[in-house]
């Protein structure tokens, strides 16, 4: 929450907890955060900034682009909800606010974590689409967006991570969707960071993070820095480990019997140090919108 705005005047009220809790990549979660924030440059936003351009919707040319034209009210936006099978969120009354943030966290506070994050991606690709035809004048049908909403979900699986303590014995388990086949040392990176906020949250002050991904490991010790989406979320796991100094990470290598890892682990204590034990477990691919609703792992 590094962007955060001091000045009262843009404290947003609302269930950010919700959109962090989303099941979508982490870009699409930005993208909703970015939107609630106002920080998305749409037209009607470029104005405020005094920014001189037209004010009509690049997408339809035919209303003034603001949050709720571009997401909610354009036509291939409407046909988009439609195309993904989220037409019962957006035509939902209680969804029915001025404003795309009032909605948006309206949603976040109502809808599953799984629908929250389906109407994150299909966000996501509204917007992807709406740049793509205001800088390389291309169009996409409602069709074919929704067909890349779904496809993105194709990616996906069901990661498992299990906290145990220091002698091996099992505290906790969540699960978290994420991306395995693009660029999974992001997906490392950002369940590492949901670890440490988890750990954060259950009061654990000396916890050692264990992790298989050399790059990630080797990335936080050298606190590199950039603007990549992997480095930015490695930034928040450095601000979080600079206020928790007895965090630490490190490697292990990935060890072909799960369990005799774990047991082996076990019999060599770290006395003082509750380990958290974030091996991934795949627990199954998904192939369809339909499995993923009937496998949220909160239900
Ligand atoms: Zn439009």
């Amino acid at each position: 929450m590094r962007y955060l705005i001091g000045s009262d005047k843009y404290h947003v009220m609302g269930n950010w907890n919700g959109i962090w809790k989303a099941q979508a990549p982490h870009k699409a979660r930005h993208l909703l955060w970015r939107l609630c924030r106002g920080c998305l440059p749409t037209r009607s936003r470029l104005l405020e900034r005094r920014v001189e351009c037209t004010l009509n919707c690049p997408v339809c040319d035919e209303e003034i682009e603001d949050e709720l034209h571009i997401f909610f009210r354009c036509a291939v936006a409407r046909d988009s909800w439609s195309a993904v099978g989220l037409s019962f969120v957006l035509h939902n009354a209680t969804y029915q606010q001025t404003s795309a943030m009032d909605r948006i966290f309206a949603i976040c506070s109502n809808e599953s974590s799984d629908i929250v994050g389906r109407v994150a991606m299909l966000l996501w690709c509204i917007w992807q689409n709406r740049n793509d035809k205001l800088w390389n004048d291309n169009v996409q049908m409602p069709r074919q967006i929704g067909r890349h909403v779904f496809d993105a979900w194709n990616d996906w699986t069901s990661m498992g991570l299990c906290f145990r303590d220091n002698s091996g014995h099992f505290m906790a388990g969540m699960t978290q969707w994420q991306q395995t086949v693009i660029s999974s040392v992001e997906g490392e990176a950002w369940v590492l960071l949901l670890a440490m906020e988890e750990a954060r949250h259950r009061g654990l002050n000396r916890v050692q993070f264990e992790s298989d991904s050399k790059i990630l490991i080797e990335v936080i010790h050298m606190e590199r820095k950039g603007n990549s989406e992997f480095l930015s979320i490695v930034h928040d796991i450095l601000s979080l480990m600079s206020s928790f100094i007895n965090f630490e990470v490190k490697f292990v290598r990935r060890q072909t019997n799960l369990v005799a890892h774990t047991l082996a682990r076990a019999a060599n204590s770290w006395a003082s140090f509750h380990r958290i034990n974030f091996d991934l477990v795949q627990i199954q691919s998904m192939s369809t919108l339909v499995s993923i609703s009937a496998t949220d792992p909160e239900a």
